[in-house]
């Protein structure tokens, strides 16, 4: 037997890993049952390279809870260690230096710890009084060892009886961690870190109803209970999976939701680094809704974390699914992730992928694209704005919908509206409606004319033309009631006014007299006699400012008054020549009355005892 003490500086280790562990404590199960699968598969390795005379044999990992001997094992049938092995991998830990790290680092989290110095096993002692390792290496004649350490800095070291190959790590649970000795609680962290670790893991026995052979009724019968899946779809080959798969592996992931999603993307890099994943594109929301815990992600089928809050761009936050790279670090908190090199690789190649695969949909079935485009519309845009690298990759597949339901990519819908849609000044005009009904007359008046325009009515529209206005050289977006028709797209310079300089004065006297200067701004417009005498229009930079500051609730900057609006009265209109030439000034002033009203109403301005006026007024003219 052999008695010693724990390598380098480790006086102030157990009580350090101890104190500063707590607050996760349970991630000591995952370093355990990693270790367990890492040994696996290094023996599945050395099986496979004929660099053993081991038979492979059954290699599930058992994890027992015995609670009258308050104990939690896990055992594998993996590589095993001899005794040197245990001295160099367990007993010299590489944390030379370490409790001065903690020392000048305290407070450090200590999830980073542990993945710093490979602390995983010492993981152990935040739960256990003692831990006992019972090994025998595939090695043929290494006798088997026991190591044991009642967390202080001294060890023993001795052969044992062992009959198979593999290692049990034995805790010994305290008592302030008692919780670990609680079948639901082992379970719960089991399926929660090791769902999808890629040997089977058993823990217990589950009942399960069967029919036997011959038999006419299902019996309940006790079997293994078996907590992960080894071999989850997205580590299978995309070109042998159907749609279904890809399904029942979505409620596999997400048991509790019921709606399907879109379509996924089926990640498999293998370079320049490894990245396996499938993102799931969930329906369209009327709210940006971002779950910031839809994402799991894995380091070679080990849980991570579903926290990727500054992991991976906001954006994809609202896409579901698994990713998988065994180049993110294990061991590490969030704000470690957040900052790590390899994980800020790993986030912008998602991004490209995702737009990869959007370009390719879009290449190979547009029309079925063009079906989807409304469902992820939001999620594009959100990329567009969010990242810029996204916005080049999604040039090429973003999409314009007319009034019309047509598809448009950028390009080609500056070729469409070249033609008719170009200003005076060369800038090419994007008309858009927020909202067909309520400004179904300009819409028609803009359609009468030729004009296309453009249905933006979703929630991130209005920042995203606001992101197009910068991006496209010469173009501006106008919304359809920002001006009168003629003005939307000014194509050449205004007419002068039929009316004379006093004929003008009279006019504006008679209009301004009815109407609130402050909100008003009055102009004459020749348009043609088949437009209406007057119409209200909203400049489409205030219009902007003012639904802005609606969204960041602010108050208006500069005392600009928000509600203002231009009312263009249309010289041509034969009502108005009539009105220029009424004699009876009464009689004036109603008509003019009821002119404004008129425009008012068609934009939902008229309420209160002004609409109840307009109604009395009416009538009275109808009699
Ligand atoms: P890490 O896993 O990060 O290397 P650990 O402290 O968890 O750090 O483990 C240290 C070493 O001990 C491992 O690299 C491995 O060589 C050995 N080891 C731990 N658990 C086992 C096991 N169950 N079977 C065989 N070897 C193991």
């Amino acid at each position: 037997m052999q008695k010693g003490t724990i390598n380098v500086q480790t006086e102030n280790i157990f009580p350090i890993i101890k104190k500063f562990l707590y607050s996760d404590n349970e991630i000591f199960l995952r370093e355990l049952v990693s270790n367990a699968v890492d040994a696996t598969s290094k023996l599945q390795a050395l099986v496979s390279m004929g660099k053993t005379d081991s038979k492979l044999g059954d290699l599930t990992i058992e994890v027992k809870l015995d609670t009258k001997k308050k104990q939690l094992i896990i055992s594998d049938k993996g590589i095993g260690m001899t005794a040197e092995e245990v001295e160099k991998y367990i007993n010299s830990i590489a944390f030379s230096g370490a409790s001065d790290f903690l020392e000048k680092h305290k407070g450090v989290d200590a999830a980073n710890l542990i993945g710093h110095f490979g602390l995983g096993f010492y993981s152990a002692f935040m739960v256990a009084d003692s831990v006992e390792i019972l090994t025998k290496s595939h090695q043929k004649d290494a006798p088997a060892v026991r190591w044991k350490c009642d967390g202080s800095t001294e060890f023993t070291l001795k052969e044992d009886k062992k009959e198979e190959r593999g290692t049990d790590i034995i805790l010994h649970i305290s008592e302030d961690a008692k919780e670990f000795l609680d079948e639901h609680k082992i379970l719960n962290i089991l399926k929660k870190y090791g769902k999808f670790l890629p040997v089977p893991i058993r823990f217990g026995n589950e009942k399960k109803w069967e029919k036997p052979e011959g038999e006419e009724k299902e019996v309940e019968i006790e079997v293994p209970r078996i907590i992960n899946n080894t071999s989850p779809l997205w580590k299978k080959t995309p070109s042998e999976l159907k749609s279904e798969d890809y399904e029942d592996f979505y409620r596999e992931l997400y048991p509790y939701t019921f709606e399907q999603p879109l379509f996924n993307i089926h990640i498999n890099v293998d370079y320049p680094f490894n990245l396996t994943g499938i993102l799931y594109f969930p329906k369209a929301k009327q709210r940006i809704d971002i779950q910031k815990n839809k994402i799991q992600l894995y380091s070679n089928q080990v849980f991570i974390t579903d926290n990727l809050e500054g992991v991976v761009p906001e954006f994809l936050m609202l896409l579901h699914g698994v990713i998988d790279s065994p180049d993110i670090p294990l061991n590490v908190s969030r704000s470690y992730l957040q900052s790590d090199h390899n994980v800020k690789k790993i986030s912008a190649h998602i991004s490209k992928k995702v737009a990869d695969k959007l370009e390719e949909m879009f290449k190979n079935n547009r029309e079925d694209f063009e079906s989807k485009w409304d469902d992820i519309k939001t999620f594009i845009q959100y990329g567009i704005l969010s990242d810029e690298k996204f916005y080049d990759r999604a040039k090429k597949f973003m999409l314009l919908k007319n009034t019309d339901n047509r598809y448009f990519t950028i390009e080609e819908y500056e070729k469409h509206i070249e033609s008719l849609q170009k200003d005076k000044n060369g800038t090419l005009v994007y008309l858009y409606t927020s909202n067909k009904e309520e400004q179904f007359a300009p819409l028609a008046a803009a359609k009468e004319k030729g004009y296309d325009v453009l249905d933006l009515d979703g929630i991130l529209d209005m920042h995203f033309i606001n992101y197009l206005e910068q991006k496209l050289e010469k173009s501006s977006f106008s919304r359809i009631d920002a001006d009168v028709i003629d003005k939307l797209i000014q194509k050449e310079d205004s007419m002068p006014s039929r009316f004379s300089e006093e004929e003008q004065n009279k006019l504006k006297d008679l209009f301004e007299k009815s109407i609130n200067k402050d909100v008003f701004t009055l102009t004459l417009e020749n348009m043609q006699e088949t437009d209406l005498p007057i119409y209200i229009t909203k400049p489409e930079f205030l219009r902007r400012w003012s639904d802005m500051q609606k969204m960041t609730g602010e108050m208006g900057m500069f005392g600009m008054d928000m509600e203002k609006a231009n009312m263009s009265v249309n010289a041509n209109h034969p009502l108005i020549s009539k009105l220029l030439n009424e004699k009876d000034e009464a009689r004036a002033e109603n008509l003019s009355k009821q002119l404004i009203d008129l425009a008012m109403l068609s934009q939902q301005m008229l309420k209160g005892e002004a609409l109840s006026n307009f109604i009395k007024r009416s009538i009275d003219i109808m009699k």
